[in-house]
């Protein structure tokens, strides 16, 4: 028995240390991956649930690894928030999608009537200064400061919410609208939500998916819903796949969607022509 034990700990020894070392090497090919321009966007559109119309896209990083293939942002995000990483990879991200839509406007001729949504990791707004990386997409684009969306989380205001008030109003003043992604999985506040220059809610997916199945989901997303129409708030529920799922938001008074029954998200070509093809 007791040998059995010991050799239980050496197992969980050996494993622990694989994984810091996989985590060590993943570590190390995601820096050199954002530094050779290794790393891309897809993009997903927003659309609105009243006329159909996208009225946008959210920008989601993707690693294709050169022998492990296409590596999740649920398994590189988390590193490079660990490590550091995750400001390079946030700048270079901001300045990827601002880059793209301003490409798209080139080749319509004319401003499209949509806007870029880029994530910013609670990590970034507390190491990086977020406003001047703003500033610079947004200079380096010529993109007008409306057609650019930051999704941030909750958990950027449990942590430090007087800095991240003042750096929300600074990127409001810039004209950037500001989207708290996740609603509700989170733990801050309702009277900090308040105070912020918060233009939309993003309902988390593991709320909006069960709707069909579960009262108490759609019970919860009521609830948001009223909050965010009590606070002057737009609303996008992630997560759709069906078309029972656009009903149900339709009639529950949500603003706009996002999710696999619209499209998945999408290399910039293929997004630029969804674009088109649906707003025709
Ligand atoms: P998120 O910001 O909540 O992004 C939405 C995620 O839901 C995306 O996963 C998207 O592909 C997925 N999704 C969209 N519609 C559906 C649907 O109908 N069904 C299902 N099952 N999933 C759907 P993805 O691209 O794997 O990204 C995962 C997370 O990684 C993101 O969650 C975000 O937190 C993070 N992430 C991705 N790109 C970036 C980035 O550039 N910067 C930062 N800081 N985080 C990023
Ligand atoms: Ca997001
Ligand atoms: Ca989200
Ligand atoms: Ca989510």
């Amino acid at each position: 028995k007791r040998a059995k034990h010991s050799g239980h700990a050496e197992l969980y020894q050996a494993c622990d240390s694989t994984a810091a070392r996989q985590r060590f090497s993943l570590e190390t090919e995601l820096r050199r991956a954002i530094e050779r321009d290794q790393l891309h966007l897809a993009f997903q559109p927003l659309v609105d649930l009243k006329s159909g119309a996208v009225l946008g896209f959210e920008a989601l990083a993707r690693w294709d690894h050169p022998e492990k293939g296409a590596i999740s942002p649920v398994e590189f995000i988390p590193v490079a928030e660990e490590s550091g990483l995750i400001v390079p990879l946030g700048r270079w991200a901001l300045r990827a999608a601002t880059r793209t839509l301003a490409e798209w406007d080139r080749k319509a001729g004319s401003p499209l009537p949509v806007h870029m949504a880029v994530n910013v990791s609670a990590v970034q707004f507390h190491r990086d200064d977020v406003v001047s990386a703003v500033e610079a997409a947004l200079a380096e684009s010529g993109l007008a400061g409306n057609r650019l969306k930051i999704e941030l989380t909750e958990s950027c205001i449990v942590s430090d919410p007087d800095g991240i008030a003042q750096v929300l109003r600074a990127i409001h003043d810039l004209d950037v609208m500001i989207a708290m992604d996740d609603f509700g999985t989170g733990y801050s506040s309702l009277a900090y939500l308040q105070q912020l220059p918060i233009n939309v809610l993003k309902i988390d997916r593991s709320f909006v998916a069960p709707m069909l199945q579960d009262k108490d989901s759609v019970a919860i997303v009521r609830a948001i819903l009223g909050l965010a129409s009590a606070l002057g708030m737009a609303t996008t529920a992630e997560g759709v796949e069906s078309p029972e799922l656009v009903e149900t938001l339709i009639s529950l008074g949500c603003d706009v969607a996002q999710g696999y029954h619209f499209a998945r998200p999408l290399p910039s070509d293929e997004a630029y022509a969804y674009f088109r093809s649906r707003n025709a």
